[in-house]
């Protein structure tokens, strides 16, 4: 799985790399990516500049979202759906979110893409359920440079279009965000609270993961990142690791989530020490709207409350 991943992403990166790589970095990678050949032909094809490619790709709705459903180790009710960008270029091979969220931090062109994956998650999640209480809770990621007072302002009026609820809303963010503008984050955030959205820290463990963040964000959930689930089998100082921030999040009050749960060895682990929220490929992939929607209610939950009820602590 690791290696396919690093094979596509090697494949389309040449489609978003930066505008100023020369023509030379660009014909090393032409024989891996359409278009930027050496023949005659291809030459004529060539692709538009890639910030050029994104801004039409978010313009022509060529993106689209897809929805990973999370779950409660106790019981396996759905405890949430991640919304996940996805990009399927009618040209070539898709292009992991990675790369081109990342590009489009770097090309300016990350509010546009932010703002539409939020608008699409919450107009598409809405319909799901006519009664509130029975929509997921929808996590959306959110770019550290997406941090602004417009984003504030589109989040607002988001809400108010889709007739999305902010209480089942939470937005995604990293420590990062803290790192970059700790002030005009910190402002923003409370912002986004009194409105009445939820926040979870993604990727807990990654980065710098200063306890004081915990302290100074209101954050309703932590994502332990998958990197640390992945490892603590095989490492005890990883799964001491995993096992303290559990318990902080319990004294915190704060939900706690394991990402990138792939095996019954991790959940079986995970669920001993205390850990209630799971999201990962042994439940559930990330899914086109009308499958993950099925997913949320049907046979995911039934098998992890069978894994749940076996080894429950
Ligand atoms: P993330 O927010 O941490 O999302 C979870 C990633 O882990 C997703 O990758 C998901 O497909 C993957 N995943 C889920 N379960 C498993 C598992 O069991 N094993 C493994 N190996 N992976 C698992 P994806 O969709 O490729 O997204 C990668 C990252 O791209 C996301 O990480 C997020 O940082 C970013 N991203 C995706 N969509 C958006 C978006 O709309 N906006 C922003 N700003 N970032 C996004
Ligand atoms: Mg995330
Ligand atoms: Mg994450």
């Amino acid at each position: 799985m690791e290696h396919m991943t690093l094979e596509r992403e090697a494949r389309v990166f040449p489609a978003l790399a930066d505008d100023s790589l020369g023509a030379r970095a660009l014909l090393a990678h032409g024989a891996a990516y359409p278009g930027l050949g050496m023949s005659a032909a291809s030459a004529r094809r060539r692709p538009l500049p890639p910030t050029e490619r994104l801004r039409n790709a978010i313009e022509r709705e060529e993106l689209s979202v897809h929805y990973q459903p999370q779950y409660e180790t106790r019981g396996g009710r759905h405890c949430g759906v991640e919304a996940l960008a996805r990009w399927f270029p009618p040209d070539c091979e898709s292009i992991a979110p990675t790369v081109f969220v990342q590009a489009a931090e770097k090309n300016g062109l990350i509010d546009a893409l932010g703002a539409w994956v939020l608008r699409k998650a919450c107009a598409t999640v809405a319909t799901w359920n006519r009664n509130i209480e029975q929509l997921p809770i929808l996590c959306v990621n959110v770019s550290p440079r997406q941090i602004s007072p417009a984003f504030c302002t589109v989040l607002a009026s988001t809400l108010e279009r889709t007739g999305f609820p902010a209480e089942r809303l939470e937005l995604e963010i990293t420590e990062g965000i803290l790192i970059e503008k700790p002030d005009l984050a910190l402002e923003c955030i409370s912002q986004w609270k009194r409105l009445g959205v939820r926040i979870a820290l993604d990727d807990f463990g990654t980065g710098y993961s200063s306890l004081s963040y915990l302290s100074r964000l209101p954050v309703d959930r932590i994502k332990i990142d998958k990197t640390l689930v992945h490892r603590m089998s095989n490492d005890l100082k990883t799964a001491a690791i995993v096992r303290t921030v559990i318990s902080l999040g319990a004294d915190l009050g704060v939900d706690v989530l394991a990402e990138g749960v792939e095996s019954e060895a991790q959940l079986t682990m995970l669920n001993g020490m205390g850990c209630r929220q799971v999201q990962g490929f042994l439940l559930a992939l990330p899914a086109r709207a009308d499958e993950a929607k099925s997913m949320l209610a049907s046979r995911w939950g039934r098998r992890i409350s069978l894994v749940g009820s076996t080894h429950a602590s």
